[in-house]
């Protein structure tokens, strides 16, 4: 209610002016079905595991009937898109259906692939099966490996043809459709303030700015000058968090467009996004971003730095002082650094800060890139590194190397010295090899979802099977311990799956 509302209320495509968001409703899906239901959310959203076997739960949830007394709405934003301003974006195929407050935890519902917005442009507003299951498995993923993100309560079919590519023989390839429930405190992102500052629709600029902090962030106060430069460092602080734990497990997000970066530091929208494998700093997942790689791994923190920049713009009208956006930005970049040198630490088990840390890492991560060698596995194995054995080193770690043939013996001259530097660094520890390797197991996840492993399930829910979804939704919800049971997945990327990406849309 605070926030002015477009006065058209239908779905057609068009430019929304002076309105955060569009009332619209979500399209009858022909023949929906249930694939998977996360008993984590409906928990945390106070349902009980009845409840997702009731008629309301399957009719709300796929967009069949809507909630009474609720009013399904779509988002009004902007945003930059690969560093070009794209103008007005929006909610093209997400709908807001309501949002449920329990256990003092606030929740905005919205399905994705529900149908045509105003914001839809030339998309069809539906999603495919294969990238619902992707951002299905992926945010779930990600809340268990302690990163923070968006969630997602259910994944349906739709019963519905989608469209997505013509063949090279002009034939039309229809996949199957369908809807994700995804769930998070707000859905509110850089590039909804973006639209209103590139507008110069500066009352509305101040209500979303206002409501954003009196809903999300109540602790910086009232409004006031002081309260929007805290809010743009509580923010930056956020991001900055949120992007050190995507280098810390390997994610490569994909699109980090700012219509694509929340408000509230979460991870969003999971499309092209991709797991390292190999780890390489130039590797991006994105292959509409293949020439550029503006999205590649080690990448991500300076774009995230580059999408602040364009947040701090959309403020600038609201703060009127350069100074002190300026000064958050720098300590983003300064910030950046130390986080990242205590996460690497972290993830090699270093307690104390040394100074040559930096090199050690430096170096580690050069001899990472001599021979084609799995992050996950990589780190997940040196946890059993015992002190004292640096020659023994590479035996640890070996089976993290993709080509092991290729082992030259410069290579090995190189690994050895990088061990005989960890080793001499873990003798000023004082803790010892089995705390060290608890240590390290907390950080360093043992399964994570590997792009195959994503295709794998797909290729099998097209089949009706949908026992590798929830094979790997229970695997996932416990990455960092070692569940016997599901060994065979830590494991490096199948041959057949060397150059394979999962899609985005
Ligand atoms: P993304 O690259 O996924 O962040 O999408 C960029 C913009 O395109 C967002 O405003 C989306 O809502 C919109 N969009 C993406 N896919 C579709 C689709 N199939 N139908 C309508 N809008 C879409
Ligand atoms: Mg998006
Ligand atoms: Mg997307």
């Amino acid at each position: 209610k605070e926030l002015p509302a477009d006065p058209v209320m239908e779905n057609t495509r068009r430019k929304v002016f002076e309105a955060t968001h569009s009332y619209v409703t979500p399209q009858i899906p022909l023949d929906p079905k249930i694939v998977h239901v996360s008993k984590d959310m409906l928990n945390d959203i106070g349902l009980d595991e009845k409840s997702m076997t009731s008629e309301d739960f399957f009719n709300i949830f796929s967009g069949k009937k809507v909630y009474p007394q609720t009013k399904p709405y779509a988002m009004a934003y902007a945003g930059h898109q690969f560093g070009n301003w794209a103008g007005q974006l929006g909610d093209g195929r997400a709908i807001n259906l309501f949002e449920v407050s329990h256990n003092k935890k606030r929740w905005a519902l919205q399905l994705k692939g529900a149908g045509a917005t105003p914001y839809s442009r030339q998309g069809d507003g539906l999603a495919v099966l294969r990238s619902s299951i992707r951002e299905y498995l992926c945010s779930e993923a990600m809340h268990h490996l302690g990163v923070p993100t968006t969630r997602a309560l259910s994944l349906m079919l739709s019963g519905n043809k989608v469209l997505r590519d013509i063949l090279y023989d002009g034939n039309a390839n229809y996949e199957k459709g369908a809807i994700v429930t995804r769930l998070a405190p707000s859905f509110i992102r850089f590039g909804n303030f973006e639209l209103f500052a590139a507008r110069k629709e500066l009352k509305n600029l101040k209500v979303l700015t206002d409501y954003t902090i009196k809903h999300f962030y109540p602790e910086l106060g009232k409004p006031s000058k002081a309260t929007y430069i805290a809010f743009f460092k509580t923010v930056s602080e956020r991001t900055l968090k949120m992007i050190v734990d995507w280098q810390r497990v390997g994610f490569v997000h994909g699109v980090m467009n700012t219509d694509n970066m929340s408000i509230l530091g979460l991870t969003i929208d999971y499309g092209p996004y991709g797991w390292l494998e190999g780890f390489d700093f130039g590797w991006t997942p994105n292959t509409t971003d293949a020439q550029n790689k503006r999205y590649r791994y080690g990448n991500q923190p300076n774009i995230g730095l580059w999408n602040l920049y364009q947040l701090a713009n959309a403020l600038y009208p609201l703060i009127e002082d350069t100074t002190p956006l300026e000064d958050i930005l720098n300590t983003y970049k300064t910030n950046f650094d130390i986080e990242s040198l205590q996460m690497m630490r972290s993830k090699l088990g270093l307690e104390l800060k040394e100074n040559s840390d930096k090199q050690l890492i430096s170096d580690l991560e050069d001899c990472l890139l001599l021979l084609e060698t799995d992050m996950t596995i990589f780190f997940r194995l040196l946890s059993n590194y015992k002190k004292g054995n640096s020659e023994k080193g590479i035996e640890c770690i070996k089976d993290a190397f993709y080509k092991p043939e290729e082992f030259s013996e410069v290579i090995q001259e190189k690994w050895k010295g990088w061990f005989s530097a960890y080793d001499s660094r873990l003798g000023k520890e004082t803790i010892l090899d089995e705390e060290r390797l608890q240590k390290m197991n907390a950080v360093n996840p043992k399964y994570v979802l590997r792009n195959y492993m994503a295709q794998l399930a797909i290729d099998k829910a097209d089949e009706e099977d949908y026992s590798l979804i929830e094979t790997f939704f229970n695997m996932l919800q416990n990455p960092y311990k070692e569940q016997p049971e599901y060994q065979h997945w830590f494991a490096k990327r199948p041959d057949w799956a060397r150059h394979k990406v999962g899609c985005s849309m």
